[in-house]
């Protein structure tokens, strides 16, 4: 049997099951049922392809141990999360890197999908090429669904060329003068009082930018500022301790945050949706992906 056969055993067809990745977003979207079976996805990296920019992943790799082998052909994929993250666990949470403006969403990232569905059976969405253009796009719907629609075994993923030059600046400019000032930053957060930026490109290019922000007083520094584990919609009001990520509205604060209102029309759709893929309900019950915050 290969791994996919074994996963489809594990997870079998009936009663309520849900897959377990690093644990560092476990209580998103609601605490998983009691009743509720706990298994685990294939770990390793099926195929690095460098020159088609993909590469076939197990779901249950690290991003860690991803990001150390693509880095050897100096690419990197989009994910992102806390040390312990799965490549499963960061599709099925769906959030975006804050270098978003370079590197683009979790969602885009997502060429195939091997999955196994709550009938027990395997199935596959997508496909493993950059440009494919038929069918249902099954694997957009499959980003941020936090495992409510099917349990992922392995995926194939758009690999990116990692910066020549990476370099991050800090001080008092408004996130408005740095966007002004730059040519596509990579990532602009603001914390109420200092703007943190990240340039990123061919050496050259970003240290004249670099040089150009340090007259108005930016400062080279290691890396981002600490990100508060949770996540809210810009509102217009900053709270005490959070990081607004300019580009996408995103807040990073500590604390429980409410979810964003859902239009009762969409709901009735992704309820439609669920109850065509999993009429049982019994793919991660207790879990709804509109009780995410951001
Ligand atoms: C401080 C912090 C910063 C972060 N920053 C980023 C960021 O910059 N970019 C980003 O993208 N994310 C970020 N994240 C989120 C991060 O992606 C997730 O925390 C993490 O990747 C989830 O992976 P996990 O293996 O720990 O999942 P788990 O916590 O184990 O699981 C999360 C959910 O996914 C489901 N799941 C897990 N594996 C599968 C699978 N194979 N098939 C179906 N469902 C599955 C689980 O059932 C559960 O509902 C951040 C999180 C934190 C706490």
């Amino acid at each position: 049997m290969n791994a996919m056969e074994d996963f489809r055993a594990e997870v079998g067809s009936s009663g309520p099951v849900c897959v377990k990745g690093g644990g560092t977003r476990w209580s998103l979207g609601g605490e998983a049922n009691t009743n509720v079976r706990v298994v685990h996805a294939p770990g390793g990296i099926d195929s690095h392809d460098p020159a088609e920019m993909t590469v076939a992943v197990w779901a249950g790799t690290t991003l860690t141990i991803l990001a150390e082998v693509l880095a050897e052909k100096r690419q990197e994929v989009v994910l992102d999360g806390p040390p312990g993250s799965t490549v499963g666990g960061s599709l099925s949470v769906g959030w975006n890197s804050i270098r978003r403006q370079r590197i683009g969403t979790a969602r885009d990232s997502l060429l195939q999908a091997e999955c196994v569905g709550a009938d027990g059976r395997i199935f596959k969405a997508g496909g493993p090429t950059v440009k494919n253009a038929s069918g249902y796009e099954l694997c957009r719907l499959l980003v941020g669904s936090l495992g409510t629609l099917a349990l992922t075994g392995r995926v194939i993923l758009r690999t990116r060329p990692l910066p020549e030059c990476s370099l991050w600046l800090r001080g008092t400019m408004s996130p408005v003068e740095v966007e002004r000032s730059c040519y596509r930053p990579s990532s602009i957060l603001w914390d109420g009082s200092n703007s943190h930026v990240c340039l990123e490109g061919y050496g050259a290019d970003v240290e004249s930018e670099a040089e150009g922000l340090a007259e108005h007083g930016m400062t080279e520094v290691a890396g981002p500022p600490d990100l508060p584990p949770d996540r809210d919609r810009w509102s217009g009001d900053l709270p005490q301790g959070a990081v607004l990520d300019v580009a996408t509205g995103v807040v990073h604060r500590h604390g429980s945050t409410v979810a964003p209102e859902v239009d009762p029309a969409v709901k009735v759709i992704a309820h439609r949706l669920k109850a065509n893929f999993d009429p049982q309900g019994r793919l991660n019950p207790g879990r709804d992906p509109y009780q995410m915050s951001a």
